[in-house]
């Protein structure tokens, strides 16, 4: 039987000192990721911080600055949220493709991509709409690009003490669509064998892709070829993402096919981009 506190935080005070001072916490959120990991051994939690009903994480709006996701927002609310759909259709369809209905009525952004999964489903989404992670502690607050957030498999740039408050996704806004394409052995209720989010901003594509590298990737190199180099050839194009990911075979597919399958949706992302 698992044996450990939890504590139902009253603000984000409490919700820091418990970070900074104990040992073995975590803050909980959805707990789809935390409480399957505590029970699988991933996580040995001796405290787990629950932030779920503060208010300040529950924001979802569009301001000045741009769409500001709370911590708390789940990947339905997400999913479903108009300026989203109208600005940021890649993310909506990445959040849509998270596990099943009930799990995405738990699950948010912020714990999607504090877990660090290279699969995340939200993470390339977000890479390719330059999205910018706000992180709060007892020192202060800081902003990090979404692009500089991943560290390695289950690994973030979060110190001890600090927590994601917020993911915005900043005005100026594409102006082009986006679309997020996903290989996975069945057709939900799976992590992804390869995803990739393809965004236009005005002629101009974003490419990155999830489950290919030790963390999500921009495909830099299908980026300068279409980007700077005018590629018509969009076989061509895709291909050079061999350059940018380093695939493994595990139990959800070889190297080999993840390569295959890599080419396969960045050039479809891009033809599906540069149709509309
Ligand atoms: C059946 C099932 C299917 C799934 N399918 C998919 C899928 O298809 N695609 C996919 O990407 N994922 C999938 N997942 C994984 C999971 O649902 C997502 O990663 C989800 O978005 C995690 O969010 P959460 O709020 O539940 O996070 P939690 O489980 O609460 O937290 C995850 C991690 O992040 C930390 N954390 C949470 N919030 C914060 C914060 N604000 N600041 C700092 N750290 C924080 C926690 O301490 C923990 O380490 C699946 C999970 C299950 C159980």
């Amino acid at each position: 039987m698992l044996n450990y506190s939890y504590v139902k935080c009253k603000d984000l005070t409490q919700a820091y000192d418990l970070l900074e001072k104990e040992e073995q916490v975590y803050p909980l959120a959805g707990g789809t990721d935390l409480i399957v990991g505590m029970r699988g051994g991933k996580f040995a939690a001796k405290i787990i911080v629950d932030i779920k009903d503060l208010p300040e994480l529950k924001i979802l709006e569009e301001n000045d600055q741009g769409i500001v996701i709370g911590a708390a927002v789940t990947l339905n609310e997400i999913a479903t949220f108009k300026p989203i759909i109208d600005h940021a259709l890649v993310l909506a369809e990445g959040a849509h493709t998270v596990g099943s209905y009930p799990i995405r009525n738990r699950a948010t952004l912020a714990g999607n991509i504090c877990n660090a999964s290279p699969a995340a489903d939200t993470a390339a989404p977000l890479m390719v709409l330059n999205a910018q992670v706000k992180i709060t502690g007892s020192h202060g607050k800081r902003t990090v690009s979404i692009n500089e957030f991943f560290v390695g498999p289950g690994q973030n740039v979060l110190k001890k003490g600090e927590l994601v408050e917020s993911v915005l996704i900043p005005r100026p806004y594409p102006n082009g669509t986006g679309v997020y394409l996903k290989a996975s052995r069945t057709g939900s209720v799976d992590l992804a064998t390869v995803g990739v989010a393809v965004q236009s901003w005005d002629n101009k594509v974003q490419v990155a892709v999830g489950a290919v590298a030790a963390t999500p990737v921009r495909a830099i190199s299908v980026e300068k070829a279409v980007n700077e180099n005018g590629e018509k050839d969009l076989a061509r194009a895709a291909s050079l993402a061999r350059d940018d990911i380093s695939p493994i075979t595990d139990l959800r597919g070889s190297r080999e096919y993840r390569y295959h399958m890599a080419e396969v949706l960045i050039r479809r992302g891009i033809e599906k981009v540069m149709e509309v």
